[in-house]
């Protein structure tokens, strides 16, 4: 089988990631991380469904100090589940954080450079250096907190976030997300800090894919061993967040790449855990049958969905399809088959994990599922949303949506919900749907219209990265959307072919 990538072990708290560990399963709680009641109830729930790591969001100094009360209660409680805090634009919160729990989660893109607002910076040579000069200065007293107090970090780039500073000199594309966690990783590498963790996201999964595969190589070749934390970002919910996650995630597993995962889905977090655990189950079953990774050839422009009586050039089963495929030696058209006993979601999952790592290698020129469990318009249906999430072709609108945090002051799955009925046949357009104000219209990553949350109950809606409505009360706001969507002449009655 494909070698499993050689890391170091991290150890956060008892876990251990990287190195010859199990990948390791994670998640993040929705819930206000100043209700320490209402979190540590959250992080209990996510322990006992099985996530071995549990992250909070820790926007400001109190909220960071919230975390040592929650890690008390949990305790007391016998819940012995290692806390992340999650820390955008506030060092002096990962400062406050780094003592109460047992690992760190900081954004290169905003640390210590400030959000992004699109500026082209002109730097010189020297004056980048000083730039990060600067950057080692903040960061190296940071390292030694963390030392102290036994404290992990995650280098955590997110395509949405990336500084002014980064994306100037490398631009926004795989280039600026890998230096971005460059930077970071070798001070820590010259401050011999081995407890770290990284991670480049993205909504975009091949974006996400081929930039954790350039990660991974450029880290090789510095001798930087740090292990891998994989996610999509803003993937939304339902089949399409589950087969964006799949898609994503399963095939870097399966060619050895990732030590631990975070399924993000815009839904109670606790359904995020039996998601993981299929796409880890199913990457070691295929690669149990595989001899080598692919070889990468260019993704075809266009992929079939084959129909129901299509003969295809290979007809094989789940578990065993991404290694027939492979055992061709040229790209084929192949229907793969999932038995009757599997249930809907764990198809979702395998097909996913199967198809999207054979298209985004190259290796398959048209794709079809069957199976006993589905009718052939879910089987077909299933099949279109894994060619979506690989970019190839749209049959939908894109509709991303972040899986909300304590961060987000309104129902982000209802609002998501509505979104979806109202505007999916909308296909030309691209639609995300954000828990927060801070983070969310920077992360939206090129959508036509953002659904935003602002002030408690309230929304703004963005055409691009413009607030067009602020302030929105909940109940109006699809309606708002849809004006705007209207007024723009973007609206459709029914799909277009
Ligand atoms: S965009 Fe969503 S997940 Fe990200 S910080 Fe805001 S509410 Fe939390």
């Amino acid at each position: 089988m494909p070698q499993r990538r050689r890391t170091r072990a991290v150890h956060i708290g008892a876990v251990t990631v990287g190195a010859d560990s199990p990948i390791v399963v994670q998640s993040m709680t929705t819930t206000p991380t100043l209700d320490v009641e209402a979190s540590v109830c959250q992080a209990r729930r996510l322990a006992d469904a099985g996530a071995r790591l549990v992250r909070l969001t820790a926007q400001g100094v109190s909220h960071a100090a919230s975390l040592g009360e929650i890690r008390a209660a949990l305790r007391a409680q016998g819940v012995e589940v290692p806390l992340v805090a999650d820390i955008h634009f506030n060092p002096a919160a990962a400062f406050e954080a780094a003592r109460h729990v047992e690992k760190v989660r900081i954004n290169p893109g905003n640390f210590f450079d400030p959000g992004r607002t699109f500026r082209k910076m002109d730097f010189t040579d020297e004056e980048y250096a000083a730039e990060l000069t600067e950057i080692r200065r903040k960061f190296v007293p940071f390292l030694e907190l963390c030392r102290q107090n036994g404290t992990a970090i995650r280098i955590g780039v997110n395509h949405g976030s990336l500084s002014d500073r980064i994306m100037s000199r490398y631009g926004d594309g795989a280039e600026g997300m890998v230096e971005s966690a460059l930077e970071y990783l070798r001070i820590c590498r010259d401050e011999k800090f081995g407890n770290v963790v990284v991670s480049i996201k993205a909504s975009d999964v091949p974006l996400m894919t081929a930039t954790v595969r350039r990660l991974a190589e450029a880290m090789d070749a510095e001798g930087l061993d740090y292990p891998l934390h994989l996610g999509v970002t803003e993937a939304g919910n339902a089949t399409e967040g589950r087969v964006k996650s799949a898609v994503g995630i399963g095939s870097l597993l399966v060619d050895g790449l990732g030590d631990t995962i975070r399924v993000s889905l815009s839904e109670d977090p606790c359904a995020e855990i039996p998601v993981a655990e299929a796409i880890i189950s199913h990457v070691d079953s295929a690669r149990r049958n595989m001899t080598a990774a692919a070889p990468r050839r260019a993704v075809p422009a266009t992929m079939p969905v084959l129909a129901a009586d299509a003969k295809a050039d290979v007809e094989t089963e789940g578990c065993r399809a991404i290694a027939d495929v492979l055992a061709a030696g040229r790209p084929v058209s192949v229907r793969v088959s999932y038995p009757a006993a599997m249930s809907a979601d764990d198809i979702t999952v395998a097909a996913a994990v199967d198809l999207g790592y054979l298209i985004l290698a190259g290796a398959v020129t048209a794709v079809g599922i069957s199976s006993p469990a589905l009718t052939a318009a879910e089987a077909d249906a299933l099949a279109r949303d894994i060619v979506q999430a690989t970019g190839i072709e749209r049959f939908k609108a894109e509709i991303v949506a972040c899986p909300g945090c304590g961060r987000t002051l309104f129902d982000l799955p209802a609002a998501l919900d509505a979104v979806k009925k109202a505007c999916s046949h909308l296909r030309h357009l691209k639609i995300a749907v954000m828990g927060c104000i801070v983070n969310g219209p920077g992360e939206m990553a090129g959508a036509d219209y953002g659904y935003v949350g602002a002030a408690a109950g309230n929304v703004s809606i963005y055409r691009g990265i413009e607030p067009v409505r602020r302030n929105v009360p909940q109940a109006d706001a699809l309606a708002a959307l849809i004006d705007i969507i209207k007024a723009d002449g973007q609206w459709r009655e029914t799909a277009e072919k």
